[in-house]
């Protein structure tokens, strides 16, 4: 049995003896609790005939209980001091390939049919960096990868952002956005106390799985979009106004998204954050044929 990486005295020898000193910029917080790492990756369902991608894999923690599980591993890391580290933490495991590279440049699909050829279960499993979160995690479903899914560790107020159902709090854009491509489920909460240095905010492990088919089906995915944001331009506002603010040229079509709110059952004087997607779906279509 190999030294779990993930110990706060195994972590401590690792960064004294190459000298590291974390980046705040590259969102570096490594996890220092072998039992919430192998959390995460239970969450994930692996197999031995699973293919992982890891973004951001640090000194090797959480890519060493994926490598012990999964058929293989590749890891983005963008920070090239981490490369000799890893070169040494993970040295005993053949099956785990490291790329240097900026996950939001990389083109991930290339990656998964040249590294992955054969597999048919594919798992996206990450601590991500808390600065680009929302970037990585909207890369990952637009791209329409061929994944089964996503477990990743982020900020717990995102975390519930995203896993937000109608009429909280929490329900937005970004709700609506990962709900169209997934089943999303917060299914831990992490304490900043197992990461060096601590971050000063709450985690969460959300794990998302792909639909077979996005949640709602719509004429125009790009419009659909727009009207979500739309809606939700100011969260005080009716989503009357919103609509009529938001959308290009909305002002001088006020009376006509009037008539199609009412066409489609929905209240002008309700607000966005208590739409379903499948309201938001059918208003859309509706609205694209007047803003088309
Ligand atoms: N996986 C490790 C762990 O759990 O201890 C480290 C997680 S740390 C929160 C985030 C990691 O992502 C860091 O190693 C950082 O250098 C890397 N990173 C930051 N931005 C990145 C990007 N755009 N592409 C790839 N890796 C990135």
């Amino acid at each position: 049995m190999y030294k779990d990486i993930a110990t706060p005295n195994r972590t401590k020898e690792i960064l004294e003896k190459y000298g590291f000193s974390f980046k705040k910029s590259l969102g570096q917080n490594f996890l220092i609790d072998t039992n919430i790492l192998r959390r995460i990756v239970d969450f994930a369902e692996l197999s031995d005939e699973t293919g992982v991608i890891e973004i951001g894999p640090g000194i090797g923690a959480l890519t060493e209980q994926l490598a012990r599980r999964a058929k293989k591993v590749v890891a983005f890391e963008i920070d090239q001091r981490l490369l000799p580290i890893l070169a040494e933490t993970l040295s005993s495991y053949s099956n785990v390939r490291i790329i240097h590279q900026d996950v939001l440049k990389a083109d991930v699909r290339k990656v998964i049919d040249e590294e992955f050829a054969g597999i048919k279960d594919m798992m996206v499993v990450a601590n991500l960096p808390y600065y680009v979160t929302t970037p990585i995690v909207m890369k990952l479903l637009t791209d329409n990868l061929p994944l089964r899914g996503i477990v990743i560790m982020l900020q717990k107020e995102v975390a519930e952002r995203m896993a937000a159902k109608p009429g909280t709090k929490d329900y937005g854009s970004l709700s609506i956005a990962v709900q169209y491509y997934t089943k999303a489920e917060t299914v831990m909460t992490v304490p900043r106390t197992v990461f060096v240095p601590q971050p000063n905010v709450d985690s969460a492990v959300i794990r998302l799985t792909k639909l077979s088919q996005p949640a709602v089906f719509v004429e125009n995915e790009a419009f659909f979009f727009e009207v979500v944001r739309a809606s939700f331009g100011q969260r005080r506002k009716t989503i009357l106004n919103n609509l009529t603010s938001n959308l290009p040229n909305g002002k001088m079509f006020k009376e006509t998204i009037e008539q199609v709110l009412h066409e489609v059952n929905i209240d002008p004087r309700r607000r966005g954050e208590t739409l379903t997607i499948a309201e938001f779906a059918i208003l859309s279509d509706r609205l694209l044929q007047v803003f088309q």
